[in-house]
This record gives structure tokens, C-alpha cells and sequence, in this order.
């Protein structure tokens, strides 16, 4: 894995507001608290999520764009991007991963954050076929789309966005997580990021109490012990 010194920029790419507070903003509270520049990618504005079960969904996407904002912030991330897909019909498609692979070239990562591309038969939730086409293309766009020069050869005739190697990848909702962090410092932060999403949450009286013994039960897993809580991840080398 690589030493924390040298984690300076991460990229997080998810597929709807909310992913990475759910999955990884226990772990992003603590890379800023260290300095470390975070960057949010979003491939959906999320414009089928919501509980009002209206036919009419408009307004939606601006809704949980302003959410998603107001998340972040919550842990001190402001560099938040939206691709603008259509919630529920992402795909691993050649113009996905040469948007992801846009971004990476910008960002320059050393490490990437994003959904595990495979199904995990324990729980169905983190599953999502938005989640795994997500991961699978973002994974595309780590080896070898942005690492290699001829790949989308017009993001460096056009844009001037040359080639970018990403050292290591950490895939979040995946069967076998291999690497636990201890997020009990940043576990207020990350509660306050998932509460910005109102939209998605404010029919779920127990809300606070079902995250805390999610990431609690977590910690267990992790053996941390009583009173702490963990995110999960399975870290990938990718350089
Ligand atoms: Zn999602």
C-alpha cells in the first residue's frame, strides 16, 4: 500500500450524491485534516433517487447537486465535479471512461476512491448497476486509459491533458474489504455529510442510529474494538 506521505491528491468517483458520503467521507475528513487536496467526480446527478415517488421528478438533479455541495463542504471538500449522466442507465461505455480518464489527467491523483465493479452477494445495496459500471470504468480509466498517451489521443491534441499514472485504487461496497480505516474521529463529520441529503434520508427517523451501528459493526469486523467506528475498502495497486 502506499505510505500515507505520499497521498497529496485523491479523486473520488461515485455514481450519485451521497455514495461517497455513505462509503468514504469518514476517511476523506481525515485525508483533509492532513492536508491532502480532494477532489468529488459524479457521474449522475442522482435524478432518480428521492422518496416523494412522484411521476415528476424534475427538479430533482439540481436538488441533490446542491446536497451533494453542501456535503462536502460538511468535510471540507469544495473541488466537486457532476458528468451529468442519467441516474439508473450508466454503462461502462468508451465516452465514460474517456471522461473519467479527462479528470484523472487534471486531478493527477495518487490514489482514486470508487465503487467495486463486481456484485457482492452479502449485501445487494452497494450493488447498484450504476455503482459497478461505475467502478468498472473508472477502473478502465486508471489502467490504461489515463496512464497511456495514445488513449483518447484527442485529450492531449485538444485539451493538453497528458497521460497520468494512478498509483493505487481503493474500491468501496465490495464482498472482501482488506483495508479498515479507524474513522471514529471523523465519524461527527461524516454523520453531518450524510444528513445534508435530505432528499434521501429525511423519511428515516432512525437514520443516525443505523449509520453508527453500520459503521460500528465494521469497526468489529476491523477488530478496532468498542466505541469505534470503520470504513471498508479493498485497495487495488495499480502502478
Ligand atoms: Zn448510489
Amino acid at each position: 500500500m502506499l505510505p500515507e506521505t505520499e497521498i497529496n491528491r485523491v479523486l473520488a468517483v461515485t455514481a450519485h450524491p451521497d455514495d461517497i458520503d455513505f462509503g468514504a467521507a469518514g476517511s476523506v475528513a481525515l485525508f483533509v485534516d492532513r492536508g491532502v487536496e480532494v477532489t468529488y467526480l459524479l457521474v449522475t446527478d442522482g435524478d432518480a433517487g428521492g422518496n416523494e415517488r412522484t411521476l415528476d421528478n424534475s427538479g430533482m438533479a439540481e436538488l441533490r447537486r446542491a446536497e451533494q455541495l453542501a456535503a462536502a463542504k460538511a468535510v471540507g471538500i469544495t473541488d466537486v465535479r457532476f458528468l451529468g449522466y442519467p441516474d439508473g442507465q450508466v454503462t461502462v461505455s468508451l465516452g465514460l471512461r474517456r471522461d473519467i480518464a479527462r479528470v484523472i489527467r487534471q486531478i493527477r491523483p495518487d490514489l482514486v476512491i470508487t465503487h467495486h465493479p463486481d456484485r457482492n452477494y452479502q449485501h445487494v445495496a452497494p450493488s447498484h448497476p450504476d455503482h459497478r459500471a461505475v467502478g468498472g470504468a473508472t477502473l478502465d480509466a486508471v489502467y490504461p486509459d489515463a496512464r497511456n498517451p495514445y488513449a483518447f489521443p484527442e485529450l492531449v491534441k485538444e485539451e493538453g491533458l497528458e497521460a497520468w499514472t494512478v498509483r493505487e485504487v481503493w474500491l468501496n461496497g465490495g464482498p472482501a474489504p482488506d483495508h479498515w480505516v479507524d474513522i471514529t474521529e471523523t465519524m461527527d463529520r461524516k454523520l453531518a455529510a450524510l444528513q445534508s441529503h435530505v432528499s434521501q434520508i429525511s423519511h428515516r427517523e432512525d437514520f443516525t442510529e443505523f449509520v453508527r451501528t453500520r459503521f460500528a459493526a465494521w469497526a468489529e469486523q476491523a477488530g478496532l474494538g468498542e466505541g469505534h467506528y470503520a470504513e471498508g475498502f479493498q485497495v487495488v495497486t495499480t502502478a
